[in-house]
């Protein structure tokens, strides 16, 4: 291959109307000369629409309307970009005869899940690519359930790397020639069903296919100038970020930072390329770039994470908590497949918070109380500020409503009630 391959990614918002594709067209047309693999999502908030539409089916109730509901609006951005005798519209009308099928009993959830899904993606890349081919782009599409090979944990697809690797190595040839548009957020199990790789996964397949690729970059395009230092809805002076190290940009989604999916940057930092995110309503402003650096003092970056759950675990009698309580506790967790994101303990009582997914707090509440006074509390939101400074340390300490506070050198927590 003469030039190096580029990757770049397109969420649901940079696809969701006629006119947002159009524009996806003419960011791909400024890279004309590049060896590019375009990953993109399902349009807007189909995933949203595809997920009820499995939660009909499985309370056993009529999902046709949600499903019509769905083809008029993909219909209705295709009556703007193709005309009526378009090979597109027979390709996509069978997609949606045929998606009622996919929910076959025999099944288990997650993998009819899987099945019906992930067809926003299937959907969203066709028109996409037809949209491309229209404007003389030379765009193929592919089916990524050829490349990104998975064990079958459905919904959240394990990658087996070296057969993926293996694949998508067929894939430098085509890039010569043409564009490859493909699906995110999806893969394959051994036994040909096809996975998702959990919500928001698209970003992370940009990552699978530029690492296999050994790709020069992937650039995330997005509706921000770049990675901003806080929620520009919720803080309008946030700014972005020229460049960020890797690990910082890791600790941000894990501090919940929903800029990029936080499996996004151990492939591309593991292999050294680095990530962009670039913003698709002006391809010329500079973006952020995500790599092996060291950035010296950042600004103050902060991350809100809404719909947290405080639980705090107290002993029964007068013994204080011990190592074997805490790990009893942290055990009843980690089964309900949660995850600690702040968590202090005291000489009585050991507190910790989690994100609010009902089923699973509900179910680990009910196992603690067995051994602990529980209480806990919901509608809470965690502020992070990474790299705090004088100001925002006496912004969002001791504010009104903080129900857990935690500082080290670096990072400062609260728990508030909103
Ligand atoms: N369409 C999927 C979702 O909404 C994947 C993605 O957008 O990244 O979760
Ligand atoms: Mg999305």
């Amino acid at each position: 291959m003469k030039n190096p391959i580029h990757v770049f990614k397109f969420g649901g918002a940079s696809v969701r109307n006629a006119d947002a594709i159009r524009n996806v067209a003419s960011i791909i047309r400024l890279y004309r000369e590049t060896p590019l693999l375009v990953v993109v999502s399902a349009m807007g908030k189909t995933t949203n629409a595809l997920e009820r539409v499995v939660s009909a089916y499985q309370a056993g109730k009529d999902f046709t309307g949600e499903i019509q509901a769905i083809q008029d609006y993909h219909a209705g951005i295709m009556k703007d970009l193709f005309a009526e005798g378009h090979p597109i519209w027979n390709e996509i009308n069978k997609e949606f005869a045929e998606l009622p099928s996919r929910m076959t009993k025999g099944l288990v959830l997650d993998q009819l899940y899987d099945q019906v899904v992930s067809r926003g993606e299937l959907i969203s890349t066709r028109i996409v690519a037809a949209h491309l081919q229209q404007e003389g782009l030379p765009a193929i599409w592919v089916d990524a359930r050829k490349y990104i090979l998975t064990d079958n944990t459905y919904r959240e697809g394990k990658v087996d790397w070296e057969a993926t690797y293996k694949k998508t190595q067929e894939l430098t040839p085509i890039l010569e020639k043409s564009f490859i548009v493909t699906q995110g957020f999806i893969g394959v199990t051994p036994d040909g069903f096809t996975t998702t790789l959990g919500r928001e996964g698209s970003d992370y397949s940009a990552a699978i296919f530029g690492s296999c690729l050994g790709a020069a970059s992937v650039t995330i395009w997005k509706d921000v100038p770049g990675v901003m230092n806080a929620d520009p809805k919720r803080i309008p002076g946030a700014k972005p970020f020229h460049e960020l190290p890797f690990r910082e940009a890791a600790e941000m989604t894990y501090y919940g930072a929903s800029v990029i999916h936080p499996k996004t940057i151990k492939p591309l930092a593991n292999r050294g390329i680095p990530l962009l995110v670039k913003n698709f309503d002006d391809p010329s402003l500079e973006g952020t770039r995500i790599h092996e650096t060291k950035v010296g003092r950042l600004p103050p970056l902060i991350v809100f994470k809404d719909n947290q759950c405080l639980i705090s675990c107290g002993v029964t009698d007068y013994t204080f908590i011990d190592e074997q309580q805490l790990s009893q506790i942290l055990h009843a967790v980690s089964k309900q497949n949660l995850k600690i994101n702040v968590m202090q303990n005291s000489a009585i009582s050991f507190s910790f918070c989690v994100d609010f997914r009902e089923d699973k707090v509900l179910s680990l509440i009910e196992e603690l109380a067995e051994n602990f006074q529980v209480y806990y509390n919901t509608g809470l939101t965690l502020i992070t500020v990474k790299n705090y400074d004088e100001d925002t340390y006496q912004q969002y300490s001791r504010q009104a409503g903080v129900v857990l506070e935690q500082t080290s050198r670096s990072t400062l927590q609260v728990l508030v009630k909103v």
